[in-house]
């Protein structure tokens, strides 16, 4: 007997510390921590005592005497790992180095994002004594793609915010400023003067493009926009997705394409049940859409979906998930890692052609490249070209361009090739790769690559968008510790303002701001109209309702303006 590691696995490795002999792996102080999918449970070393579940917080961790049928590949998968990465005889887990005390105070960070990259920082800040922590958000609400990212079936990822609570002495040293804009309301300059360093943790909230003719017609619509919608943020509630047409393609076969596909397939009688905008769930339910196509430039080999997701899709009900992939017999053959190789033999498991007409399907399509969208005044179908995929003098396994091409008819494309940052006025951005350039979390300089004093970063905007939430626990680890290092050794300027300025500082400009009580008056108001109807929480889709629901309750205000009055 023994537990298991399945589908909503975050590898943040919260369990590693609770496993009392070491057999979960892969550890951060491994060569293939940063590119695993998931953690492992080595089957012949876990004594079968659960610490580890208990830690997890995600829920992902299972006893093997437990799983769900859905959950009935995992233990095969967990145990699959350590065919190719056996466990060291002597091997012991190292734990995190110790992080910095700093044993003095105040340090007043200011935190710019309110995403997991932003409350792993602000964790690690807070666990330090006299630390105040301000986090800075333009929406107002918290947790950025937990938010607006995550499904709205998967109830269980999203239960990693739970970790992100203080107590109370860590509360008080807590400044939370939703629906505040760094760079419009409030700027860089005027952060550092309130504080003695500014991390920027806001992650990567537009898209890659193609560059290919076409992409901007009605009806091609990049990734970002069409998750967020589906999940109710205020700048994307009117997008309206041409969902008229029979089918849909999917451009790029990441785990974004995979959640996106899947909830265009699923009945939206389910999807009702969850925390889906209202307008995303009543335009499903008006949906023609009967099929998905995900395309793929290079092979089954190289797909970026995880296989826990694409082992998900394969278990809806109503759905046929179909594999077009002209080497599938070959690339299982040369699979030399038993990711990929599990990978490949689930994909093989599937059927090459639809067995059900009237049922929806998924069709995963690989070595197939999108070359224009095509269509009159929207989009009317999208031409694309085979691939064949060599690896280049670096090793990297690119697609080139053949010499078939198709039209495939669809109103409505789906471009998800990877999220892209953005930049914040005053602050370096690299264009080429859409981050802020830094060294292990410390901003350098654009042009010197020197640090700049008191200016960090974390999450996506310092690595690039990928891994999964839990990566960003080690991220900010990084940032964190760097920063503490820097304010020890008297790197860090002293703030020029008093720590209480900046409150009065933020309220002038933005009157609307949400802080924490504020904020929690929302989450209470979404959950209550959820628990009507059966639902985790009925989203706001509209910032002034949300500004509005932040607001002291009238007994409240009345309560508060006669105590002011009366002082
Ligand atoms: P992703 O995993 O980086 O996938 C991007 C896809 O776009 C790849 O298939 C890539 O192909 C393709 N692509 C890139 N440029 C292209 C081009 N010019 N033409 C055609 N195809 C192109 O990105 P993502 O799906 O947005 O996910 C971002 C991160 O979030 C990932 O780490 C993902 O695992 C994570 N995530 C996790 C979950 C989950 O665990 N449930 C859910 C959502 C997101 P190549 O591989 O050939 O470059």
């Amino acid at each position: 007997m023994a537990y298991v590691i399945t589908q909503n696995c975050c590898n943040d490795a919260s369990c590693l510390a609770a496993c009392p002999v070491g057999c979960i792996h892969p550890t951060p102080d491994e060569p293939n921590f940063a590119t695993a999918e998931m953690l492992y449970i080595d089957p012949g070393t876990c004594i079968d005592c659960g610490a580890c579940a208990d830690w997890c917080p995600v829920d992902a961790i299972k006893s093997d005497r437990v799983l769900t049928p859905d959950q009935a590949p995992y233990p095969a998968m967990n145990a699959a790992y350590y065919a190719d990465n056996p466990i060291q005889p002597g091997w012991r887990h190292r734990d995190a180095p110790p992080l910095v005390t700093i044993g003095r105070a105040p340090l007043r960070v200011a935190i710019v994002g309110a995403g997991p990259a932003a409350w792993y920082c602000a964790e690690e800040l807070l666990g330090q004594p006299g630390v105040e922590v301000s986090m800075f958000d333009k929406l107002p609400t918290p947790y950025g793609l937990v938010r607006h990212g995550v499904a709205p079936d998967h109830p269980a990822t999203k239960r990693v915010i739970d970790q992100f609570r203080f107590d109370r002495d860590q509360s008080a040293r807590f400044g939370l400023f939703l629906n505040v804009e760094v760079g419009e309301h409030v700027g860089h300059a005027e952060l550092m003067d309130h504080h003695h360093a500014v991390i920027y943790a806001y992650g990567a909230a537009t898209d890659r493009r193609l560059d290919i003719t076409g992409e901007d017609l009605p009806g091609s619509v990049a990734a970002t926009r069409f998750v967020a919608w589906y999940n109710g943020h205020p700048d994307y509630a009117d997008l309206d997705p041409d969902l008229t047409g029979r089918r849909v393609v999917i451009v790029g076969n990441g785990n974004v394409a995979l959640d996106m596909a899947r909830l265009v397939v699923t009945d939206p009688g389910k999807l009702a049940g969850t925390d889906m905008a209202d307008h995303a769930v009543a335009a499903l339910r008006r949906s023609n859409v009967e099929e998905v196509v995900i395309l793929g430039r290079r092979g089954a080999a190289d797909a970026a979906f995880t296989t826990p997701e694409l082992l998900a899709l394969t278990q809806l009900a109503d759905v046929d998930v179909v594999v077009d992939a002209p080497d599938l017999t070959a690339e299982l053959t040369a699979a030399s890692n038993a990711t990929v190789r599990g990978k490949l033999a689930l994909l093989a498991s599937l059927p090459d052609t639809a067995p059900d007409p009237g049922r929806k399907r998924i069709i995963l399509r690989f070595s197939t490249v999108p070359l224009e969208i095509v269509g009159a005044d929207r989009v009317e179908g999208v031409v694309v070209a085979t691939t064949e995929v060599a690896a280049g003098a670096d090793g990297v396994r690119r697609a080139r361009v053949g010499d078939r091409t198709e039209i495939i008819d669809t109103a409505l494309v789906i471009r998800s090739i990877g999220f892209r940052g953005t930049a914040l006025p005053g602050v370096p951005f690299d264009e080429v790769t859409g981050t802020v350039p830094n060294e292990a979390g410390r901003v350098i300089d654009s042009a010197s690559r020197h640090p700049l004093t008191g200016v960090y970063t974390s999450g996506w905007i310092k690595r690039g968008p990928s891994g999964v939430i839990g990566t960003n626990r080690l991220c900010a680890k990084e940032t964190v510790a760097n920063l503490l290092a820097d304010f020890l050794a008297d790197r860090l300027p002293t703030p020029r303002a008093a720590g209480s300025a900046l409150t009065r500082l933020v309220r002038d400009r933005q009157p609307d701001t949400v802080d924490a009580r504020g904020w929690a008056a929302i989450d209470r108001a979404e959950r209550s109209g959820g628990a009507e109807t059966g639902r985790p929480r009925r989203k706001f889709t509209d910032r002034a309702a949300m500004v509005e629901a932040a607001r002291p309750h009238p007994v409240r205000r009345l309560a508060l303006s006669v105590l002011t009055r009366s002082r």
